[in-house]
């Protein structure tokens, strides 16, 4: 299956990305993660990107666009995919559209993951990563950088329930509750209920 998985920060995509992949024999493609590690690599594209991730706003498209693109022709992403962060522009999710249709390819479906603003700042807050050894807040998880994180959200990612709902691919989930009720009613949304065994295993540090 080709999937998307929408939602705010702090609504869990991270978390339920890996979940839902791993039932679905798919890789799990997280573009913040694919960012990270360029910086932490010290790569030209980790150089380009932090700039715009330390102050919390969007990498710009074309460099994001084109970053999918070619994680999308490797092969273990021919058969399906999860991707989690992408698209979060309405450009790059014509884009999207654009390059899976050269492929002969389209999506199966988006799942936006629902969570109240409230929670998302409660969430972000508390959110830590393990870093050699340590539990460290993520820089764009404080709190001046969060509020700015949301906004950009509703500004520029919202809008996309609105580009698939129109074309027939959204589902909403509700999002709160436990990790393993939140995977159940993701795959009854992609017709694959009744198998969310596996839950506990989640990366509590995943986003
Ligand atoms: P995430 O881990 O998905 O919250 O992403 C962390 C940061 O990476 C975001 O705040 C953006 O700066 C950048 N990023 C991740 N995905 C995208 C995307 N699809 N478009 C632009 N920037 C992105």
């Amino acid at each position: 299956m080709r999937v998307v998985l929408l939602g705010p920060p702090g609504a869990g995509k991270g978390t339920q990305a890996q979940i839902i992949a791993r039932k679905l024999s798919a890789p799990a493609i997280s573009t913040g993660d694919i960012f990270r590690a360029n910086v932490s690599g010290q790569t030209d594209l980790g150089r380009q990107a932090k700039v715009y991730m330390d102050a919390g706003d969007l990498v710009p498209d074309e460099i994001t666009v084109a970053m999918v693109s070619d994680r999308l022709a490797e092969p273990d992403a021919v058969d399906g995919f999860l991707l989690d962060g992408f698209p979060r522009t309405i450009a790059q999710a014509e884009q999207l559209q654009t390059s899976l249709s050269g492929l002969g390819q389209a999506l199966d479906r988006v799942l936006e993951l629902v969570v109240d603003e409230e929670e998302l700042v409660r969430r972000l807050s508390d959110r830590r990563m393990l870093v050699d050894g340590e539990w460290v807040q993520r820089g764009d998880d404080e709190p001046g950088t969060v509020r700015h994180r949301l906004e950009v959200y509703r500004e520029q990612t919202s809008p996309l329930s609105g580009f698939y709902g129109g074309i027939g691919l959204l589902s909403r989930i509700d999002a709160i509750g436990e990790i393993d009720e939140v995977t159940e009613r993701a795959m009854t949304a992609l017709g694959k209920g009744g198998a969310a065994e596996g839950a506990s295993s989640a990366d509590p540090t995943a986003g």
